[in-house]
């Protein structure tokens, strides 16, 4: 690609270089890297304990030693269904280590998406939290696992807050964990007690290994794996770093609210943290009041975050009550940021809050406004070095007209290799080395890039998403349920809400609650559909496909009406 001669690389400031000298290394050498360089700074701080990169690099070998003695090979797939905590870091990286790929599953994953992800990915290894026992034992038996690894809140909070917390899990989640070490369960402080950090190191080709493969969905129901490679994530991150560069190595803090086992998170929080030695805050969940403590005590300087994490923090009632002056820079991505919370947010921290896109097939970040110079609101930004974009005719796929809306398409080393034995789905989406988004925006004439709808049917709710035909896939397992479609409808607080319009078979009252109840029992809260509307039959085309943007176009226009 020649560089030189993109169109937004003259809104470039000097200190952001359009291209960049990528380091072909894994992502775990960093970690190494930064222990040696660091060793005793603080690498993370998590409900008041803090641990060094030291600390944590041993920790990390100590896992891979332990994985390798459990027979892992390079290239066998380790899941991690753990929220953000120590833990979270340490078997990302103890896995890499040990040549393996991780496998991020989310730990509010029922039973069935579980088992889905643990079979299509393949994993044998996975390294969960103790409350979450009871649900991968349940599937163990129909998938290929054959470790689980088994850690708590508890293990990494100083004292006395470690004996405190099995009491406060237990109102919480209603749960007794009580796991043995042995056989196939593997207690993480018995590993960390006997096992040395002599692991066995594993010749990665950081180009064409894959570290990760990262689900994420589409219109064809369930998710799919992208397979990332360790030079996808090191490139997206130097990117980052470039664009970050007034932040010194070393002396930031970054807030780290975004969870890990979302790419997002992962890459701008905990990845660009190790390799830059900057210390992150671990929060294991979103809790607006939580979070304005944490910015009070711990000062950081960096927040990555979403446009519902901001909305969240400035609506709570004490706002008012900590400083928020720590925050310097924020980059906001995964859904429009308004502008109002934009302005608003900066007010309260004097910090800058810009916004940014990406998605998972981009390891995931591939535009952003600046941060520090002239940045165009309600843009997505223009795109980061080495990273090309162009706008599709949606119909002929040839490059539109400037201002044209089409098809975003993205190119650069931070594009996925594909999705995980789906070469067919991959073919729809990778052309020539160009990644079709899906969705729909346009180029302004400086090379500013808005993003106008999604083309993919995809809802995004508080910052997840949800994929229609999953949820529909659930409802039609109803006894009841003749007919359904989902879709998101416009949510003035999490961006779009989940809405199922229904047709009850003949002889079936239905009920809201009645399905509430049965999607809570398949699908993860985030997923199960807040509206629901019972009809007597579904819009569908001539081939018999129902017009689910149809139906939303009908709600949005009585949104309207309202
Ligand atoms: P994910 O794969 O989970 O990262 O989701 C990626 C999707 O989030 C993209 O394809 C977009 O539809 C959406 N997205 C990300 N950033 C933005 C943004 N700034 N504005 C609008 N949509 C966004």
């Amino acid at each position: 690609m020649d560089v030189e001669e993109k169109l937004w690389h003259a809104q470039y400031p000097k200190e952001i270089p359009t291209t960049i000298d990528y380091d072909a290394k894994a992502l775990h050498v960093y970690l190494e890297e930064s222990a040696n360089l660091y060793g005793e700074k603080k690498a993370l701080y998590f409900m008041g304990k803090e641990m060094s990169f030291s600390e944590v690099s041993t920790q990390a070998k100590i896992m891979a030693n332990y994985f390798q003695q459990l027979g892992i090979k390079k290239g066998d797939r380790v899941a991690i269904m753990l929220p953000n905590c120590p833990q979270a870091v340490i078997s990302y990286y103890g896995a890499l280590m040990a040549g393996a790929i991780v496998v991020q599953t989310n730990p509010l994953y029922t039973e069935r998406e579980l088992e889905y992800q643990l079979n299509d990915s393949g994993a044998t290894f996975i390294v969960c939290l103790d409350i979450l026992v009871p649900r991968v034992k349940n599937v163990k038996e129909e998938t290929p696992l054959k470790h689980m690894i088994v850690t708590g809140i508890k293990d990494y909070l100083p004292f006395p807050k470690n004996l405190i917390y099995p009491f406060i899990q237990k109102k919480q989640y209603n749960i007794v964990v009580k796991v043995e070490h042995g056989g196939d369960t593997h207690v993480w402080t018995a590993i960390l007690e006997k096992t040395t950090p002599n692991y066995q190191q594993v010749d990665v080709d950081p180009i064409e290994d894959l570290a990760l493969l990262q689900y994420t969905g589409g219109t064809t129901g369930f998710p799919k794996g992208v397979m990332l490679t360790h030079y996808n994530l090191v490139s997206n991150c130097q990117m980052s770093d470039a664009w970050l560069y007034k932040t010194k190595q070393g002396e930031e803090v970054v807030l780290g609210v975004l969870p890990f086992f979302h790419v997002y998170g992962m890459t701008t929080v905990m990845n660009l943290s190790i390799m830059s030695g900057q210390k992150m805050i671990l929060m294991p969940k979103f809790d607006a009041g939580d979070v304005l403590k944490v910015i009070h005590k711990q000062k950081p300087t960096l927040f990555p975050g979403a446009p519902t994490i901001y909305v969240g923090l400035l609506n709570h009632p004490d706002i008012k009550k900590y400083d928020l002056s720590s925050i310097e820079a924020c980059i906001s991505g995964s859904a429009p940021l308004p502008v109002e919370v934009q302005e608003q947010f900066e007010k309260v921290t004097g910090g800058r809050l810009v916004e940014g896109y990406g998605l998972t097939e981009s390891s995931p970040v591939t535009h952003a406004n600046f941060v520090w110079e002239k940045r165009i609101n309600g843009s997505i930004g223009i795109p980061w070095p080495d990273t090309d974009a162009k706008i599709l005719d949606m119909e002929t796929f040839e490059e539109a007209e400037q201002g044209e809306v089409g098809e975003v398409a993205v190119k650069g080393p931070q594009i996925m290799r594909g999705y995980w034995n789906n070469q067919e789905e991959t073919d729809k989406v990778l052309r020539d080395g160009w990644l079709l988004t899906g969705d729909l925006g346009y180029m302004d004439e400086n090379g500013y890039f808005y993003i106008v709808d999604r083309k993919k049917d995809m809802i995004i709710a508080g910052g997840y998403n949800i994929y229609p035909r999953e949820v529909e896939e659930v409802l039609y397992e109803h006894e009841g349920v003749l007919e359904v479609a989902v879709a998101g409808i416009p949510d003035a607080y999490r961006g779009e809400t989940v809405k199922a319009y229904v047709v009850a078979k003949n002889g079936y009252t239905l009920s809201e609650e009645v399905l509430n109840t049965f999607c809570r029992k398949h699908l993860a809260s985030y997923k199960v559909p807040r509206l629901y509307e019972f009809r007597d039959e579904l819009p569908k085309t001539a081939v018999g496909k129902i017009l689910r943007r149809q139906l939303v176009e009908g709600d949005k226009e009585k949104q309207l009406e309202e």
